[in-house]
């Protein structure tokens, strides 16, 4: 019997081998694991793919239950942990190209992973082509005859972008090309990777699976096309985690559907606030019509979570200083997912080298915000008196 996605998030991973008596898998710490006999020894060599204790770095209980807690969640065939959500991406890219190969990256794509297709795959002979975050089924012209991966990540980094992966998945699987998803900002949960053409299913576990910003991890979820190379090449490149960030994650997923509601029901009453403010461009916020993509992110996600953008009308750096500074509940700081709210500026200029074709076509300082789950009336009156700040220091 299918459960609903709410029980899911109670009972995945939770079976009873690895919860032995308690209610929550326990951590369990091991390199070494012991046989008693032969016969033993010869069970786990044969089953150590399969949620088996075999050897530390293959997993162990703890590891299982997070792995097929994501699987529950998220759909695939199997679940590869990584230290963050970093790893995650550049092992799993690693995993299935090689020298002479080509990568479609979405131009809106996390700035580490761009680094790591243009500082590290390059030097081995991977060419990467950026492509148009709304390009949809044009992406047919771009592919080449060695076009091996077609990375997606929706909405974009800090512009937010939301991409039509469905019809990008369909033209890429008529030249049996792997889809990759950064599916970070939809936790696994608001976007459904699978039923929309994804072949592997990419997270920094770090932001809303683990949901407290205390633990650094990683997550491939893959089809059952491409698991078993996403598995063995992550395990010969020596990738694992420590129990304790594995537990934590797997506590994480308890509270991640009512998170994932709260955040997002906060973060679209201040969108919408933040949309009628006189110092406010527009809002990229994929619920609003003012996001690009905000079409896709209608059709094809159950919901959003608590990150979005906002552009002003103008760039002034003492005002952005003066409004960042004079904010009460929302901390600077990179990452986001946790239950805090926090912020960050971006100059138009920024995106110079953020991007390589789809530069934006607004002047105005960008910031992004964070959402937590502190009440939507105090984050509303604390953005305002930043607002006044900001125009203060705007007018001298
Ligand atoms: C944070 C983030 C990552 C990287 O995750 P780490 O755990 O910090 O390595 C990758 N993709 C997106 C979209 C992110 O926000």
């Amino acid at each position: 019997m299918s459960e609903g996605k709410k029980t899911q998030f109670v009972t995945a991973g939770r079976k009873k081998e690895w919860t032995h008596g308690v209610v929550n898998p326990p951590v369990q710490r091991a390199s070494t694991v012991v046989f008693n006999s032969v016969a033993e020894k010869k069970h786990a060599t044969a089953n150590r793919t399969q949620q088996t204790l075999f050897y530390g770095r293959r997993g162990t209980e703890t590891h299982f239950a997070l792995q097929e807690a994501m699987t529950t969640l998220e759909g695939g065939a199997g679940c590869a942990l990584f230290p963050c959500g970093s790893a995650a991406i550049t092992n799993t890219i690693l995993s299935f190209v090689g020298a002479g190969d080509h990568i479609l990256m979405v131009d809106t794509v996390y700035e580490p992973t761009r680094d790591y297709c243009e500082q590290v795959l390059r030097k081995f002979g991977v060419e990467t082509t950026y492509y148009d975050p709304l390009i949809g089924a044009d992406i047919r012209e771009l592919i080449q005859d060695n076009t091996k991966i077609i990375f997606t990540e929706s909405p974009g980094s800090v512009t937010m972008e939301v991409q039509d992966v469905p019809a990008i998945a369909n033209v890429a699987h008529e030249h049996d090309i792997i889809v990759m998803l950064d599916n970070t900002w939809s936790a696994g949960i608001q976007f459904d990777p699978f039923a929309h053409g994804v072949d592997i299913s990419i997270q920094a576990a770090t932001k809303y699976i683990v949901g407290h910003s205390d633990v650094m991890l990683g997550t491939a979820v893959a089809s059952e096309k491409y698991w078993p190379q996403l598995r063995e090449h992550a395990y010969l490149m020596g990738q694992c985690v420590s129990p304790d960030d594995a537990y934590l994650a797997l506590r994480g997923i308890r509270t991640l559907g009512v998170r994932m509601a709260q955040h997002h029901a906060n973060s679209l009453e201040i969108a919408q606030w933040l949309a009628k403010r006189p110092e406010v461009d527009h809002v990229r916020h994929p619920g609003l019509e003012s996001c690009p993509g905000h079409e896709f992110f209608k059709r094809d996600f159950a919901g959003g979570n608590g990150l979005f953008s906002f552009v002003l009308n103008t760039s002034c750096p003492a005002a952005t200083t003066a409004f960042l500074d004079s904010l009460q509940h929302f901390s600077m700081g990179f990452s986001w997912g946790g239950f805090e709210s926090l912020v960050l500026a971006n100059e138009p200029a920024s995106f110079k080298t953020l991007r390589t074709i789809a530069n934006p076509n607004f002047t105005g300082t960008l910031i992004r915000i964070h959402i937590g789950l502190e009440d939507v009336q105090d984050l509303i009156a604390d953005l305002e008196q930043g607002f006044a700040h900001y125009n203060n220091a705007l007018h001298r």
